[in-house]
């Protein structure tokens, strides 16, 4: 499989676990993390970067070049991903007052923790879920 073809697979996945946590969130986050994070495993391996600033521009350029939506780091220490226009943003179909995109979460966590070679958590705290207008991760070392 070429590494378009692969990305375009992850841009599916991403949409489809989105429609399918806002339907019973509680019940299924855990499911869709770790697809996410088995996909951010392999994601991992197409992708050069291995040092944080030249992984945030790839991870950035990926979001961007593949139709996820813009994804930007805008804080390094604490270090903070915000995500906007989101392919798969459900707007106010489901106010289910909890963030809704545990599959970004793992997929975020398995590349960001394989390049940089470093235990952390990714964890989402505002989507679409709570009614924001875009996604904010926190990410914690451990
Ligand atoms: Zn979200």
């Amino acid at each position: 499989m070429s590494d378009q073809l692969f990305f375009q697979a992850i841009k599916l996945a991403m949409k489809a676990s989105k429609e399918y946590v806002g339907l019973e969130p509680s019940k299924e986050v855990d499911v869709m993390r770790k697809l996410g994070y088995e996909l951010g495993k392999a994601a991992a391996k197409l992708i050069e970067s291995s040092e944080l600033n030249t992984l945030v521009k790839e991870l950035s350029d990926i979001w961007s070049e593949h139709g996820y939506g813009k994804l930007e780091f805008t804080s390094t220490d604490p270090m903070v991903i915000e995500v906007w226009d989101c392919v798969d943003c459900l707007g106010k179909k489901y106010g289910v007052d909890i963030p809704l995109c545990s599959f970004k979460e793992g997929f975020l966590e398995a590349i960001l923790s394989e390049k940089l070679n470093l235990s952390m958590r990714v964890r989402e705290v505002e989507c679409c879920g709570t009614l924001n207008d875009h996604c904010i991760f926190h990410v914690e070392f451990i």
